[in-house]
């Protein structure tokens, strides 16, 4: 046994740290089309305790680590571009706290958004959080780490806007804590302390997030998804706009696919209202379509397909089936939502390019502040070449999101590089600055945000 996963041992116990190859074989791969990448350990903390002891070791040694929670990003941001130690947070999953009239709630970052979700329906049932349209063994941790967005994302915003506290776990193993945690008297809020945003959106470069105090909103009793087609794609921007103007929708969501028949070339907007009485939804009812949509229904531009019925909301994951073998992975952009027609235009001709069914979605965020795209790309795990299909195309779409002015959320190593090509020179000096201060061994998920 080496030195190291001896140690590894002695902090954890042996059920929870392995170099056995047919364990780390299952982290050397993610879902998407990455290639496989070898840790050469992985372990497992319960207590902040033992995670700190963990970095403590690898900076010592100069170890590489990174961070795992659900594995979900599809984009190979868990993979360990330089070997070293996988630390799969999922054991870190306490709920901490629930502060029911401050609306909000403490987690173990390796707290899945499921566990959140179930836990608040049946103890907090009038609370809810944003939960993102990931497989629900999605971490509140990796989420932050990507700058995720959920289903609050249109009232709300970004995930990482809803952070009411933060503790982190520091390159050299010391703890760091953010908000009014930080000074003691609960984990209320972020502000009025001075600003020190440098570990969402990471990737776990900078620290591994330990606690999170998250807001909750109102959860109502009644929850529909009404939905609204238009054929002139140019026409989404507007009808979103109209829609986020009356500030009721709880979720705002356009979407096209080639498959099935009924979506292509049309362009499905799903408006979820809640209401906690029939009255309150019958107004957001009428207020959206009588009032608000009325001249798109009157001119013949747009019209509504379905209302308050079980209709479930658009779900990307469908297109892993498009070319059986189960494999899916999407270029997300955080662009303007004026964008959406250009970005269905030119996303439809690449997946036509690659022979793949296309499928984009963009979801609001804020008041129409800005959307996340996704072109999801589907292939066969078993074809190699439908799987060099996907890979082309979403280099390409990383390329596009560029040559449009957008900003590619969660990239990859490779649109990675693509930003920081691009960035302005001052937020490059500063973030390299951060990153030598932070971990000046650069032992934290390397490769990843690396600026040369
Ligand atoms: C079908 C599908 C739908 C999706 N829909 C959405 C969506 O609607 N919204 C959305 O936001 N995302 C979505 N995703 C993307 C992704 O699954 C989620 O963002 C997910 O929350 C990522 O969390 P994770 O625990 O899987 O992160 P991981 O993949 O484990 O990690 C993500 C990154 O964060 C780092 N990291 C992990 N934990 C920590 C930590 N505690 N501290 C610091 N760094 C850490 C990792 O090293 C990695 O770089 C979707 C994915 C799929 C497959």
């Amino acid at each position: 046994m080496s030195s190291i996963q001896q140690e590894l041992v002695n902090i954890v116990g042996e059920d929870y740290a392995s170099d056995r190859r047919e364990e780390l074989f299952t982290y050397s791969k993610d879902l998407g089309t990455s290639q496989p990448l070898w840790p050469e350990y992985v372990v497992a903390p319960k207590t902040t305790d033992e995670l700190q002891a963990v970095v403590r070791l690898a900076n010592e040694t100069k170890t590489p680590i990174v961070p795992l929670g659900g594995g979900l990003t599809l984009a190979g941001l868990a993979l360990p571009q330089k070997g070293g130690i996988i630390i799969d947070l999922k054991r870190m999953d306490k709920i901490l706290e629930v502060n029911e009239q401050g609306r909000y709630i403490v987690v173990e970052a390796g707290i899945s958004h499921g566990k959140i979700t179930s836990y608040l329906k049946k103890n907090h049932p009038n609370l809810m959080h944003s939960e993102p349209g990931a497989p629900p063994a999605a971490t509140v941790g990796g989420n932050l780490a990507i700058h995720g967005q959920g289903d609050l994302a249109h009232p709300y915003g970004f995930n990482t806007d809803m952070v009411n506290g933060l503790e982190v776990v520091l390159p050299t193993g010391d703890i760091a804590r953010f908000g009014s945690c930080a000074v003691g008297s609960g984990w209320y809020t972020m502000h009025p302390l001075p600003d020190i945003g440098l570990f969402l959106g990471w990737n776990g470069a900078t620290g591994i997030i330990t606690k999170v105090s998250l807001k909750l909103y109102p959860c109502k009793k009644f929850r529909e998804n009404n939905m609204f087609v238009v054929e002139n794609e140019e026409f989404v921007p507007d009808v979103l706009f109209e829609i986020s103007h009356l500030g009721m929708a709880e979720d705002l969501i356009a979407t096209s696919s080639e498959i099935p028949p009924m979506m292509n070339r049309l362009h499905y907007i799903s408006i979820i209202n809640t209401g906690d009485s029939e009255e309150e939804l019958e107004f957001k009812r009428h207020m959206t379509f009588d009032v608000q949509l009325a001249k798109y229904i009157r001119s013949g531009v747009g019209g509504i397909v379905s209302l308050y019925d079980e209709r479930t909301r658009p779900q990307v994951s469908k297109s892993a089936d498009w070319k059986k073998g189960g494999g899916f992975e999407y270029v997300g952009a955080i662009v303007p939502v004026s964008f959406y027609p250009e970005c269905y235009r030119r996303g439809s001709e690449i997946s036509g390019r690659h022979f793949i069914p296309y499928t984009v979605l963009g979801r609001v965020i804020g008041s129409c502040h800005s959307m996340m795209f996704s072109w999801s790309y589907a292939f066969n795990r078993a074809d190699d070449a439908t799987v060099k299909h996907a890979r082309d195309a979403l280099h390409e779409t990383d390329e596009l999101v560029m040559e449009i002015n957008g900003t590619i959320w969660k990239p990859a190593i490779f649109g990675q590089k693509l930003m920081l090509e691009r960035m302005d020179q001052g937020a490059l000096r500063l973030m390299k600055e951060v990153k030598k201060i932070l971990d000046p061994n650069g032992i934290m998920n390397p490769g990843n945000w690396e600026v040369d």
